[in-house]
């Protein structure tokens, strides 16, 4: 049975899943090796629960309780007595599994592990670790506190407890589960992504400006954001990876990702996150870049 939870990763999901996990009434342990993201998230944890508490959503007895529940650390052997730990780490095979490489002979024998990928084969990354059985892919949705779904992805080996288990663990949370097969970027992604790409090519070739194409989605298709601002709030980074993910996993040119992105990414223009992607975030109200 789950009782406490491990968070690797303290970035924007990392900090949402912490966020549903501790009000659901789960320890919560959150590490990041970097201790500046450890103190953003907190702060972020404790101002997205004060929007709820302004909105009716919880009580402030909730959120106190809530906050205690959640400790922090940078040092992976944390997780040496939690029941479960989901990875939320930067969307990159390697650093992920060295992360599960360090982590394994930290946890304990019967912990389940999962991860958050947006969309790398939880069968690979399961193979990664010393516990395939006990691994599969959680794939929340950002922001997580916000948005119902959870995608749920079996790995190959991954077995019917451990299935069971997340799933049990996902309806607690709150989160409506929607069971997907182990492809590249799973249903969400292999849909949307494609899509944002699209919409950063038609950028690139001059069709539209940024707000003309925010604005023709909005309106045109009844999208609640713009594509381009949407890219922006998954982090172009991530963006570009999943792109990658499809472009290699399934060999086909029409994922290829578009090289505005590959060089907003190379420029270090990442989207909300790093205040500037599409639409520069540092003034009152975000202004199209381009
Ligand atoms: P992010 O860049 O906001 O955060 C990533 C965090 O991982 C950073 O704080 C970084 O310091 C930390 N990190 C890097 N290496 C680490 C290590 N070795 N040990 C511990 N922490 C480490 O990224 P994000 O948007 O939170 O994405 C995290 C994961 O969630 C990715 O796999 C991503 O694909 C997935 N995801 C993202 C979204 C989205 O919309 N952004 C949605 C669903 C899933």
């Amino acid at each position: 049975m789950i009782k406490t939870i491990g968070v690797i990763g303290a970035g924007q999901m990392g900090n949402g899943i912490a966020h549903v996990c501790a009000l659901a009434g789960y320890d919560v342990v959150l590490q990041d090796i970097n201790a500046e993201q450890l103190n953003k998230a907190l702060e972020t944890i404790g101002g997205n629960m004060n929007r709820q508490v302004a909105r009716g959503k919880i009580s402030e007895a909730d959120k106190a309780a809530a906050l205690t529940r959640i400790r922090t650390s940078n040092d992976i052997r944390v997780f040496a007595e939690t029941d479960f730990v989901v990875e939320a780490a930067t969307e990159n095979e390697a650093v992920k599994k060295k992360i599960f490489a360090d982590l394994c002979p930290v946890l304990k024998k019967d912990a389940l592990l999962a991860t958050n990928t947006s969309s790398i084969s939880v069968t690979r990354l399961a193979s990664a670790t010393d516990r395939p059985e006990k691994f599969m892919g959680m794939h929340f949705m950002n922001p997580v506190p916000v948005m119902a779904l959870v995608e749920l992805i079996r790995g190959i080996a991954t077995d019917e407890d451990t299935f069971r288990q997340v799933r049990e663990l996902t309806v607690k949370l709150g989160k409506q589960p929607a069971n997907s097969e182990d492809f590249p970027a799973f249903i969400v992604n292999r849909i949307l992504l494609p899509m944002i790409n699209e919409a950063i090519y038609t950028l690139y070739e001059g069709v539209g400006s940024v707000e003309a194409i925010d604005t023709a989605m909005r309106l045109g298709a009844n999208h609640p954001m713009g594509p381009l601002q949407l890219a922006d709030f998954i982090g172009l980074d991530t963006c570009l990876s999943i792109m990658q993910v499809l472009y290699e996993g399934l060999a086909d040119s029409k994922y290829r990702p578009c090289p505005l992105l590959v060089k907003y990414v190379e420029a270090g223009w990442l989207g909300r996150k790093t205040n500037r992607g599409f639409y520069d975030y540092r003034g009152e109200h975000p202004t199209p870049t381009r």
